[in-house]
């Protein structure tokens, strides 16, 4: 399996290169944007993990740029400050995980494997209606570029609710699938409505047109705003 590394620090591309081959990958660096970019038309990889802040075409570019060109491997942005705007534009860009430097050695090997693991699986990384965006991976949901924090619970329902997007979801399928009881009891629905109604809080609320919708005697269901 060959990873693409583009860091424009050299001591620090080079500790990570040496890092990977010892875990058996073949690794191929870049020092700048615009040779990254190269690379990665040129020879295919497996993986790629680049930084942001490089001299000339920064990281963003070089991800969305491959991202609008079908490039599909998983990436890890490596970011050298933590603000939630970095983290959402990095994922916005099209990575799938991101680093805040400096990182372990060690975390960034375990994030390398939970991706290529994840690899082939058909699963999306990422979920999103309109303007509401869920990576699955590092479990980060925004609207807007807004970040929403949500409980195990409510991940899990949003999760549900948007891969059905457009359809129509019942208390039924949320107290079997969700909750994993199979047979249904009342106290149950109004739990159900109880986490419905804080989740939609937290996604809807401020917004002039909801994507979390009730069906009326049916359930719920995710949509994209009709203009
Ligand atoms: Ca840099």
């Amino acid at each position: 399996m060959r990873i693409l590394i583009i860091e424009d620090e050299k001591k620090l591309a080079r500790a990570l290169k040496e890092s990977l081959e010892h875990e058996g990958f073949d690794v191929d660096v870049a020092h700048t944007g615009e040779e990254g970019f190269f690379l990665a038309n040129e020879r295919p990889c497996d993986l790629m993990i680049l930084d942001i802040m490089l001299p000339g075409r920064d990281g963003i570019d070089v991800l969305s740029t491959l991202r609008k060109r079908d490039w599909r491997m998983p990436a890890i942005i490596l970011t050298a400050k933590d603000t939630v705007e970095d983290r959402v534009l990095g994922l916005d860009c099209g990575a799938d995980d991101y680093l805040v430097k400096p990182f372990a050695t060690a975390e960034l090997l375990a994030r390398v494997r939970a991706l290529l693991r994840r690899r082939g699986d058909e699963r999306a990384t990422t979920l999103n209606v309109t303007d509401l965006a869920m990576n699955l991976i590092t479990r980060d949901v925004s609207r807007a570029g807004r970040s929403i924090e949500l409980t195990a619970k409510e991940f899990e329902l949003l999760e549900y609710l948007l891969r059905r997007q457009g359809t129509v979801v019942t208390r039924e399928m949320l107290a079997r699938d969700v909750w994993k009881v199979s047979v249904r009891a009342v106290p149950l629905d109004n739990v159900i409505d109880v986490h419905m109604a804080r989740l939609r809080k937290k996604v809807d609320q401020g917004f002039a047109v909801p994507i979390i919708q009730t069906i009326r005697g049916v359930g719920f269901i995710a949509r994209p705003p009709t203009p």
